[in-house]
Parts: C-alpha cells; sequence; structure tokens
C-alpha cells in the first residue's frame, strides 16, 4: 500500500509543503557564519563579548526562526483530523443502507479544490440517497493509505452495501459522477430537490411555411435570388443561400469530390443570370463592422468590375475563392468557418481554431484530447461564454449561469436528432435562451448543462468524430 505521503501530488497543484528548500540552506548559512564569528571572538579575545549590534542580531535571528516554526507548524494539519475536523474513524465510516461517494484529495492542489464545491452540492441535494465523504490525505495519512490511492483527487464510489464498485482518478465533473452512478444501476435521481432543467420545446411555435425553394439546405436561411447556388444531386436540386454556404456544404462531403465543381452553378449578382460555378467570377469585399466576407458572382468581367468600383473589394476566380473559404476550418468537424460566425477554442498547449457551433467547440477537446478555452458569445445577446475543461470535463464557465440549447430535429423515423451546427448555441441565462427560443419560433431543442453538452462529445469514438457533421450524418436532409 503507498504511502500517502508519497502520492503522486497533482501537476498543477502548487501544494504548499512548509519552508521552500533555498531559505533553508539561507538561514543554515547564516547560522553557520555567526557561530563562527562567535568562535573567532572568543579566541581572539578569551572571552566571548557581547556587542550591542551582536545582541539585536542574535535576537533577530531567534525571532525569524521561532516566527518560522509557527508558520510552517499551522501549514501542518494535525494528523488526525481533516479540514471538515472529522477523525479518521469518522469520514472512513460508512452510513447503513446508502451508496457513499468518497473524494480523497487534498485542500491545497487545483483539482481537488475543484471537487470541494461539487462534493458540497452532492451532499445537499442528495441527501438521504448518498453518503458524500472527504478525506484529505495530508492531514490524514492513515485513513487516505487504506485506499490503496496513486494520486489525489481519486473518487471511490461504493453501493450500499459498502462493495466498492468503481473508482476515477483526476477531476470529476458533477454531471460524470452523476452518469457513473446511473451506469452503476444506482438511480439518485428519483425525487431529486434539484432536478436536470427541463425546458424544451420539441413541437415548432410556428410551422415554417415558407416556400421550400426559398430555405437554403444547408443554414435554413432565406435565399437571397441574387445569390442562390444550386448543386445538381441525384435527389434533385440541392439550393443554398450563397457561395458561403456552398463551400460549406463542400467541406463536409465525405464522397469523392472529383469534379464536384461541375454540378454547381452560381448567379449573377447583376442580372439574375445562371453562370457555372467555374466560369464565375466573384467580388470578394468584406463587411465594414465585422470584418465578415462577402461574396458577389458574375458571369463577366465587366459588371464585376463596374460593382468593384462601386462597393470595393477584389475580383477572384473561383478556385482562388475556394482555397481562401476552405482555409479556415472548425477544429472538431474540419467544416469551413468563418472566424466572425466562431467558436474561439484554445488548446491548453496553445493552438488556436475555431468551433463552428457552441458544440463543436466543446468537441475540440475530444478531437485532440487537450484541454480547452471556449469564447463563444451569447446567441442573443453577445455577452461572451468562457468554457475551460479539464480531462474532458468542464473546469470552470463564465458566468457561472451559462447554458446551451441543443438544437433538436425530428427525424423520418421519428427519432430526435441533432438539427446541426447552425441550431446550437450558449447563453450566459436560462432566461436568456428562452427568450431566443421566443423569437425564434421554428427552433426545436431542448436546454442542457454545458457540462452534458462536453460528456456527449468526449464519449464520441474516432471514427464517431470522423463523421462529424458530415452531410448525411448529422441534419437530417
Ligand atoms: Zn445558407
Ligand atoms: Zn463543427
Amino acid at each position: 500500500m503507498p504511502d500517502a505521503g508519497l502520492l503522486a501530488p497533482c501537476p498543477c497543484s502548487g501544494e504548499g509543503q512548509g519552508i521552500p528548500p533555498l531559505v533553508l540552506f539561507g538561514i543554515a548559512a547564516v547560522g553557520v557564519w555567526l557561530v563562527h564569528r562567535a568562535w573567532r571572538a572568543w579566541r581572539k579575545d578569551g572571552v566571548f563579548r557581547m556587542s550591542k549590534a551582536w545582541k539585536i542580531a542574535i535576537v533577530v535571528a531567534l525571532v525569524a526562526v521561532v516566527a518560522i516554526v509557527i508558520i510552517n507548524k499551522q501549514r501542518v494539519p494535525s494528523p488526525t483530523t481533516d479540514k471538515s475536523g472529522q477523525s479518521a474513524a469518522q469520514v472512513s465510516q460508512p452510513a447503513a443502507g446508502l451508496p457513499r461517494l468518497l473524494d480523497l484529495g487534498s485542500v491545497s492542489c487545483i483539482p481537488c479544490k475543484m471537487m470541494a464545491p461539487i462534493l458540497e452540492e452532492l451532499k445537499k441535494e442528495y441527501a438521504g440517497k448518498l453518503q458524500v465523504d472527504f478525506i484529505d490525505v495530508n492531514a490524514n495519512a492513515e485513513a487516505g493509505a487504506q485506499y490503496g490511492i496513486k494520486l489525489i483527487p481519486t473518487q471511490v464510489f461504493f453501493d450500499a452495501s459498502g462493495k466498492e464498485c468503481f473508482r476515477h482518478e483526476g477531476f470529476f465533473s458533477k454531471e460524470d459522477i452523476l452518469a457513473k452512478w446511473k451506469d452503476l444501476g444506482i438511480d439518485l435521481s428519483a425525487g431529486s430537490a434539484s432536478p436536470a432543467p427541463t425546458f424544451e420545446r420539441l413541437t415548432p411555435a410556428k410551422a415554417d411555411d415558407r416556400p421550400k425553394d426559398t430555405v437554403c439546405s444547408m443554414c435554413d436561411g432565406d435565399i437571397n435570388p441574387k445569390t442562390l447556388v444550386v448543386v445538381k444531386s441525384a435527389k434533385g436540386d440541392v439550393r443554398l443561400c450563397g457561395p458561403h454556404c456552398y463551400f460549406i456544404l463542400y467541406s463536409c462531403l465525405t464522397e469523392d469530390k472529383t469534379d464536384f465543381e461541375k454540378k454547381v452553378s452560381v448567379t449573377d449578382w447583376g442580372d439574375g443570370k445562371t453562370v457555372p460555378l467555374t466560369e464565375a467570377l466573384f467580388l470578394y469585399g468584406a463587411d465594414e463592422k465585422t470584418g465578415r466576407p462577402t461574396i458577389k458572382a458574375f458571369a463577366g468581367r465587366e459588371a464585376a468590375e463596374k460593382e468593384r468600383q462601386a462597393s470595393g473589394g477584389n475580383i477572384l476566380a473561383w478556385n482562388v475563392l475556394q482555397e481562401k473559404e476552405l482555409a479556415t476550418r472548425c477544429g472538431f468537424c474540419d467544416r469551413m468557418v468563418y472566424p466572425q460566425d466562431a467558436a474561439r477554442v484554445v488548446t491548453a498547449d496553445g493552438i488556436h481554431t475555431w468551433g463552428c457551433c457552441s458544440h463543436c467547440a466543446l468537441g475540440v477537446a475530444a478531437r485532440t484530447g487537450k484541454d480547452i478555452t471556449v469564447y463563444q458569445p451569447d446567441r442573443l445577446t453577445g455577452e461572451m461564454i468562457v468554457v475551460r475543461t479539464l480531462s474532458g470535463s468542464v473546469a470552470s464557465l463564465e458566468p457561472k449561469t451559462a447554458v446551451t440549447w441543443f438544437g433538436l430535429r425530428k427525424a423520418p423515423d421519428g427519432k430526435f436528432v441533432s438539427a446541426g451546427c447552425f441550431h446550437q448555441g450558449f447563453f450566459v441565462s436560462e432566461e436568456n435562451l428562452r427568450k431566443w427560443v421566443e423569437q425564434n419560433p421554428i427552433e426545436t431543442g431542448r436546454l442542457i448543462p454545458i457540462s452534458q453538452a462536453l460528456a456527449d462529445k468526449m464519449k464520441l469514438s474516432p471514427q464517431q468524430i470522423q463523421k462529424a457533421c458530415k452531410i448525411g450524418e448529422c441534419a437530417p436532409k
């Protein structure tokens, strides 16, 4: 059984272990020097006569040593009592007939500290259903040692008979803990004091009565006849609101893309005539406020040049435009994305990428296996929401009230499936989400905690991640 004192401290723990070695070395050096000077003075005079300066120096040194001893003593809690004042015997005694969650950690390591509010919440919300205990293994080494843990924090799950049924090492989110109890066949939710958020709308508040040929197959937005793009397919024409949605579609294809562009036609911005994609010229500009690209197609250079003089921008051939459009991708599903529309994602090792929607942004943690920070504005107000993950769980949420909308749509077989990236979003509060749903009568789905959205992504296999958001795999079209 490993000694609790030798447990691997969390790399990020910043655990206080008394006085740093360099300071101790300094104190020892000063001590040696003082003794040496005293010895020389005694040898020289035969008597050790203490000058006033010497007296002050020795008093200062003594006070410093006493202060350090006191500070150190305060840092090391008594060996049989943890922070909550429980003795080893108390914390290790399970209550009869209740499943029990035991967290072994310390009061100073960062993931351990992050566990503390979760344990408190579980203790309150599942009082009478679940026993929740914490052992500070630094303060209570004996109690920790008997569980044979290798690192902190470790959570041990016991069934009602006291038999260990699972253990987990590292930070473990509340949702993951509850999901694990469920997996273990122990239902804590029945009659729970705080049921999971339940807001949902699975039937649109208003039927989508727009004629089908005026709705973009990719984003469900209205099609402006001046920017219509048509893709010929075996199932008929696919109509898109503009070149940007075409390139999104192109980046989501899993089929062989050789000569795909030959199936595509665009609309001349000036005269509304249909032009094969490969023969068109594109006036590529940027929105002055947001920098978001604007694209207008033309059959001939003359019309394109006229519009360029009026509204600015550059004239590009289709293949140059394609290269530009495909350069920025979603870090989860690989779909092309404009940064102006996307969530910003930074991995723990400083790589910047994007999530084409809030759920995809969380998926970057699953695809890369790295801790990430997601910056995504509220879909209603634009207020920023920041999510930090740690080992595949939510480590922090700003603001704490933030929730996510999981857009769902009924598939032909009657089951609800993801409505696709355009129909997801973060909100700073449930209130904002409800307002947005009200303003968007066609949207269907449900509110879920952001931690659950992340957990859903972390469950995906590499094969599932590869298919994520691809045409035919995601939205039921
Ligand atoms: Zn569209
Ligand atoms: Zn994506």
